[in-house]
């Protein structure tokens, strides 16, 4: 993966404006900051000690009760007064933990804050290599920079990790080169319900981002995953998008083989990425149809 360089570490009297704004256009963007005031944390319990928290950026699930706060992921650092206010209003407790499904700024932005306030943080292995070092997502042609001590996993693990608390058992396992290569979901034994991170998307269409080492076989892998461990009655959180049911997960597990399928046969039939891009696939989602430009993208890049 290039690295772009800072525009200070460019000489400044080598570049022409032709290069200059050529090297402007190759540098990756930051995602705009959050404004807190515009953003409300809707709370939706799922079951005893259990709830889902909706705001900007990925879902967030929580346990509660008797032994502490968990998060399953912490959106973005602006929001952690109004996420803890709402984690607080459930059980007043601290967070003790909190459990990333992935690096994704828009899922551990809230990370520092946290972590400089007691909580532990635990992820794959993977999430803390991406938070130690610049990254760039090139879907999204963003730039984030390395995370500071504080955000990054405490306790990291290859394949999984269990944690037995309030009342329920959370298997926290890793999904390997899905939507990213440090994917996990966190499954409550006994409430049923089961978190996806960004794997299973409802609220566009699936998002592989290529450049942290996503695939699409890798998301059609984990959501089968998924599937096996679920049936009628699992309370799905998807990383965005309104809670999902088995039935949903089954429908965006068949239509990811789909689109892998059809592009694939396009690409055979020696179809050019930018051929495919012109016949303007969509995505039907939860939330209406969408471009299926990035998913057709990640699959031509796995090809
Ligand atoms: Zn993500």
């Amino acid at each position: 993966m290039p690295r772009r360089k800072s525009p200070v570490a460019l000489p400044p009297i080598a570049l022409s404006p032709v290069l200059a704004l050529a090297a402007v256009f190759l540098m990756g963007a930051q995602p705009t900051p959050v404004d807190p005031d515009t953003v409300t944390i809707e709370t939706n319990k799922l079951a005893p000690g259990v709830a889902a928290l909706f705001g900007r950026g990925g879902n967030i699930g929580v346990s509660y009760g008797a032994d502490g706060t968990v998060l399953i992921d912490d959106q973005f650092a602006p929001l952690t007064p109004k996420i803890v206010a709402a984690a607080t209003a459930l059980d007043p407790k601290p967070i003790r933990f909190v459990i990333n499904t992935h690096w994704h700024f828009d899922h551990s932005g809230g990370n520092e804050n946290h972590g400089k306030a007691g909580a532990v943080i635990v992820a794959h292995d993977n999430v803390r290599t991406r938070m130690s070092s610049d990254q760039f997502i090139e879907a999204l042609n963003y730039d984030i920079p390395a995370s500071p001590k504080e955000a990054m996993p405490l306790v990291t693990f290859a394949e999984g990790v269990t944690f037995h608390l309030n009342g329920d058992t959370l298997k926290v396992f890793h999904t390997a080169s899905a939507h990213t290569d440090g994917d996990s979901m966190v499954k409550w034994e006994k409430a049923n319900v089961l978190h996806t991170g960004d794997v299973f998307n409802q609220s566009g269409a699936p998002f592989v981002d290529w450049s942290s080492g996503g695939t699409v076989p890798g998301m059609i892998a984990a959501m089968n995953a998924a599937i096996a461990m679920s049936d009628e009655n699992t309370k799905i959180i998807p990383g965005h998008g309104p809670l999902g049911t088995y039935a949903d997960m089954v429908s965006y597990r068949d239509r990811l083989e789909e689109f892998l399928a059809r592009i694939t046969a396009e690409h055979k039939a020696g179809k050019t990425l930018d051929q495919v891009l012109a016949m303007k696939l969509e995505w039907q989602a939860a939330t209406g149809p969408v471009s299926a430009d990035r998913l057709v993208q990640a699959i031509y890049k796995g090809l």
